[in-house]
């Protein structure tokens, strides 16, 4: 299986329609300012320098917004190692 980036705003990841990918990174760099801004836990509401966009959500969930054009996406995700129950 592989991974297809997210359409953004409140994807929840963990425990909900995605649960095989973990987010081991929620950031993104401001193409205004060149701010690179992370999201490191659940509610870190993060502004870049100029306030154009921000990342929400930590590990949790990717919530990025603001101004949709100035938003460079740098999340990364891993693979978790989950047992599918009905594959068993
Ligand atoms: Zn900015």
């Amino acid at each position: 299986m592989s991974y297809t980036p997210p359409d953004w705003w409140s994807l929840p990841f963990r425990g909900h329609s995605t649960p095989r990918w973990r987010i081991v990174r929620n950031a993104a760099r401001c193409k205004k300012c060149d701010d690179v801004i992370e999201s490191r836990y659940r509610h870190d509401f993060v502004y870049c320098k100029c306030g154009a966009i921000f990342v929400d959500g930590g590990h949790d969930y990717l919530r990025q917004g603001g101004d949709l054009a100035a938003i460079e996406d740098l999340h990364e995700v891993q693979e978790e190692p989950i047992e599918d129950p009905s594959s068993a």
